[in-house]
């Protein structure tokens, strides 16, 4: 019998494992919740909301087919072992998962299991993410022709009838029930997972959205509505990155390249750039991308830290981000970037606790764009410009009404005008008057980022930095871009 293992990968088109294991032979369609990834700071339960959304739209496809995918809790070598006891593997399919140590170190396992027992594990490039690569010469160039490539589209004629019989006893089978009940939505905010959902959110984004995309997306509220909005769908696998680049030259096609259009490609682009990142240096999940950084302490504030996790950093733009994001799993980039820069530069906190708690907020969590973003926008990688963002100006310019913090952060919706942004101006009898329940802010914001872009220019001047640099460019940067850098740098 043959497994198809699915992890983010929750789709049945365009599904390359898939199509393998669709040769006439029994295939057992696996999906393990596992406790260990359950339990990891990355996670939380917004996420597995989202798989079992998504896996029990998957059972109704399959269903009428005379087939589903067996959904069990426990180690995933514990469901193999059990697959195994009953039948014997000819082979396991997957795609190759660009994530977390954890998961990196459980496939480790999942290979030597295979080999003592002589079973193949054929492992599907995912997107354009490229295994193996230790620089960049050539990687645009193929991420092409693989979006250029025909789907992979299962031949469901090919699915043997019989149904596998398995009887897990390691690892707990989920029933339907238990799966339905994970599934409920638990709040309106929280896009819901599945190829359905997926498929209406481009259907709107490329009937319309998308017109405004390019002027939204540094606004908080704006973007929720032009972004795509399909990041989700891509980190869990609702879709593959091939199926939205296929829509997108089609409404290219229909459309002319709009502005909009054009910016949306260039950031599709980024998302198997920013995995690859990872792909080939997963050590930036624990280390600075720059190893020159390394030598760095800086003092922590767990204070500000804490105030910062909480959304009570007394910071009105910033305090409604967070409690944004944690309420919808959703903020637009700037917001993100914005949130990483003022615990990191401004408020003394640390770049892992940003990394872990972001992504538990985000039901996008993707690992490889994740902790590269992260990275660059603590400015770890000593590549890039670096931003340190004044969350004041940030709030100004983009909720310049102050809507969005006033959404977000009740306490304030008494503030009339521009006091919105900076409520400590207000004095002391105005407060009490108005019984604002509201920290003063950790910081005084024009102090710390005098004091942060200090830091940084002298950190980026560091010979240690310096000569990591070349080393970096060579290993995540494209080759022409390299050499671009390489002479502008000369100059
Ligand atoms: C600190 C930080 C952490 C982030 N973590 C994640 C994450 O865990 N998962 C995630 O999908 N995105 C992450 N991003 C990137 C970006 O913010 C989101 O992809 C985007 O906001 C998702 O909304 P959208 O689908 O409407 O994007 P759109 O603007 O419509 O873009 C379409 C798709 O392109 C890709 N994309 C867009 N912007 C970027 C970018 N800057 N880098 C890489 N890919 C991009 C995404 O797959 C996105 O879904 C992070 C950004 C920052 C600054």
């Amino acid at each position: 019998m043959q497994v198809v293992w699915f992890k983010r990968d929750l789709r049945l088109e365009d599904h390359a494992p898939l199509c393998a294991a669709l040769n006439g032979a029994p295939a057992l369609l696996l999906y393990v919740f596992e406790p260990e990834l359950w339990g990891d700071p990355h996670y939380s339960e917004r996420h597995w909301r989202f798989v079992a959304q998504s896996l029990l739209e998957m059972n109704e496809r399959l269903e009428p087919l005379g087939h589903r995918i067996r959904i069990v809790e426990g180690a995933v070598l514990d469901a193999l072992s059990d697959i195994a006891e009953h039948t014997t593997i000819t082979t396991l399919y997957s795609y190759q998962e660009t994530g977390l140590r954890r998961t990196y170190d459980r496939d480790l396992g999942v290979a030597h299991w295979c080999q003592d027992r002589a079973i193949p594990w054929h492992e599907f490039q995912y997107n354009g993410v490229q295994r193996g690569r230790t620089h960049r010469r050539g990687w645009a160039k193929s991420w092409h022709q693989f979006m250029a490539q025909p789907m992979d589209s299962p031949d469901w004629e090919m699915l043997a009838k019989i149904e596998p019989k398995v009887t897990f006893k390691r690892v707990e089978e989920w029933s339907a029930e238990r799966l339905r009940s994970l599934a409920e939505p638990v709040t309106v905010w929280e896009q819901v997972g599945g190829v359905a959902p997926a498929n209406a959110v481009l259907d709107s984004f490329f009937g319309g959205r998308v017109a405004n995309y390019h002027r939204s997306l540094s606004k908080p509220t704006l973007s929720r509505k032009h972004c795509s909005r399909i990041s989700p769908y891509l980190a869990w696998g609702n879709v593959s990155v091939r199926q939205v680049y296929q829509r997108l030259l089609q409404a290219q096609a229909q459309q002319g390249k709009s502005r909009a259009l054009s910016a949306f490609n260039s950031r599709l682009h980024w998302h198997c750039h920013f995995i690859q990142k990872f792909e080939a240096e997963d050590r930036i999940e624990f280390e600075p991308m720059n190893s020159g950084y390394d030598q760095f302490d800086d003092p922590w504030n767990e204070r500000n830290e804490q105030a910062w996790i909480e959304g009570r950093t007394g910071l009105p733009y910033v305090d409604a981000c967070l409690r944004c994001v944690q309420q919808t799993g959703y903020l637009h980039f700037r917001g993100r970037a914005m949130l990483v820069s003022v615990l990191c530069h401004l408020l003394g906190g640390r770049w892992q606790v940003a990394a872990r708690h972001l992504a538990q907020w985000f039901l996008d969590f993707e690992p490889g764009i994740h902790y590269a973003q992260i990275q660059m926008q603590v400015g770890l990688t000593g590549i890039n410009t670096l931003r340190i963002y004044n969350p004041v100006k940030q709030g100004q310019d983009h909720d310049p009404d102050g809507v969005f913090i006033r959404k977000w952060v009740p306490e304030l919706r008494s503030l009339q005008g521009a006091i919105v942004h900076r409520p400590w101006l207000l004095g002391p009898i105005e407060r009490a008057s108005l019984e604002l329940d509201y920290p003063e802010p950790c910081v005084d914001v024009e102090e710390a980022h005098r004091a942060a872009r200090q830091t940084f220019w002298a950190r980026r001047q560091n010979p240690l930095v310096l000569q990591e640099v070349k080393r970096v460019l060579y290993r995540h940067v494209e080759q022409d871009a390299f050499r671009t850098v390489s002479r502008s740098r000369r100059r």
